[in-house]
């Protein structure tokens, strides 16, 4: 590999040029290697948030953290792959989301392999990993011989970030966050695309979550990421598209890791506790059966979108994609009847509305912020999840709320802490939930906008 002198690297960046791409995997290399020191790693992240990258740039630079670490490629290492599809999804994270836990079934149903790899909780959103990890026994670390025999069995398998994938991402990713430079599109976008062009999909949907509780507030915001992802993946050689979806109150009707667990089975067993409870959980269901067929079209296994959303409505409702999911924790280990022996608090206390109207809004980051403050989130690196505690919605936008009814469940221990978080709750109703305003959208119908259109 060429030799570069690292400054004029980073001038070259400072001043508004275009890295090529020997420079780029040189800095790359350096970056896994350890060779780079931070400070020097640090100015030509700034530089680059400044300066921008152009598209030739962001696509090397995807490769090359994608080549840091190990890669899959299924059909390679099994022949009874030679002739599948392999999927996944990404979203960039709202409160509430549990789409993975019903998608990836309802995919696997649709045709498609899904080899998902997923990330913990970020900022007030939850993640995918710590939900998973609240079944009893539930293991996100498959070895790799585990991740074919799961694939090939059962068509899907979860994981957690492994250290071998990307590793130069995790070094740029720990380095942005403390230096100012996560909110840069090409190095958001290096970042996702490596880690799902390393788990070998043929095939990745984007679902940009938008507004009050989701990274990108805007859809201005939201289109920008979701284009530059789609053309960035495109280029790495997988066929892409982006969702933008609403993120302004809290997806479904569940917040907090078990909880979670207990609505996504709910909804794969089409089976609720009250009509209330499969209003709330419907949009959920919706955008996630519509991510999946989306999918399925895009990796080929379905012809158009009509037909993969009817196949996967039935999947829901003749119980295939259930049957997937149990299969998954099964084979990730989870202990025999684990959904009578998800954590839970025992106790729920009711939050009651103090005013009479119609609910315009309800602040989906201050939930996910007050789940942090209960336990359900991390406030830092090594702070300890409790699987049991969070939230359980009683309403949502757009409905007629009497005084006094209650608004929501907090699920919390009955402790001091307990007792103290129900306190701070119920000093905050009217910060959180609207009334009277302008609703921020049509809450029944996420899906916003589809990239391409
Ligand atoms: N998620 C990632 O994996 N990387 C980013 O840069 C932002 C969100």
């Amino acid at each position: 590999m060429a030799n570069f002198l690292v400054p004029e690297l980073i001038r070259k960046k400072r001043d508004g040029g275009r890295l090529g791409d020997d420079e780029i995997r040189y800095l790359v290399k350096g970056l896994s290697d350890g060779s780079i020191p931070d400070y020097q790693a640090a100015a030509w992240l700034m530089a680059s948030y400044l300066r921008g990258m152009e598209r030739a740039e962001t696509a090397c630079l995807t490769r090359a953290v994608r080549d840091s670490g190990q890669c899959f490629d299924w059909r390679k290492l099994s022949r009874n792959f030679r002739h599948e599809r392999f999927a996944d999804k990404h979203s960039t994270g709202g409160v509430g989301d549990k789409v993975s836990l019903i998608l990836a079934p309802v995919a696997v149903c649709l045709g498609l392999k899904v080899p998902m790899m997923s990330g913990r909780g970020l900022g007030h959103t939850g993640g995918t990993v710590d939900k998973l990890e609240s079944i009893p026994g539930f293991s996100m670390h498959p070895t790799e011989k585990q991740m074919i025999e799961f694939l090939d069995r059962t068509g899907t398998f979860m994981m957690a970030q492994r250290e071998d994938i990307c590793p130069a991402d995790k070094r740029l990713y720990h380095l942005r966050d403390v230096t100012a430079t996560i909110e840069s599109v090409p190095l958001i976008t290096a970042s996702i695309v490596s880690k799902k062009w390393a788990e070998g999909v043929d095939a990745i949907v984007f679902d940009i979550k938008c507004g009050s509780g989701a990274f990108m507030e805007t859809p201005q915001q939201a289109e920008t990421l979701a284009k530059s992802l789609v053309a960035t993946a495109e280029d790495a050689g997988m066929k892409a598209l982006a969702c933008l979806t609403r993120m302004d109150e809290p997806l479904g009707s569940m917040i907090g890791n078990s909880l979670e667990v207990i609505e996504s089975l709910r909804i794969l067993s089409d089976e609720y506790p009250s009509e209330e409870c499969q209003r709330l959980s419907k949009p959920l269901l919706d955008i996630s059966l519509r991510l999946a067929a989306e999918m399925a079209v895009l990796g080929g296994t379905r012809p158009d979108l009509e037909t993969a959303l009817e196949h996967a409505r039935e999947s829901i409702t003749d119980g295939s994609a259930l049957r997937v999911f149990v299969e998954m924790t099964q084979n990730q280990g989870a202990v025999e009847d684990w959904h009578e022996k998800l954590p839970t608090t025992r106790a729920s206390y009711p939050i009651v509305s103090p005013r009479q109207g119609v609910l315009t809004a309800i602040k989906s980051r201050e939930l996910g912020l007050f789940g942090i403050r209960m336990g359900a989130g991390r406030e830092r690196l090594d702070s300890k999840i409790d699987p049991a505690v969070g939230i359980e919605m009683c309403v949502g936008p757009g409905d007629e709320v009497v005084e006094g009814e209650p608004l929501l469940f907090l699920h919390l221990h009955d402790d001091a802490r307990g007792r103290n978080l129900r306190e701070v709750f119920e000093k905050s109703v009217l910060d959180i939930f609207e009334f009277d305003g302008e609703p921020a959208g049509d809450p029944t119908d996420l899906l916003i906008k589809r990239i391409p259109e």
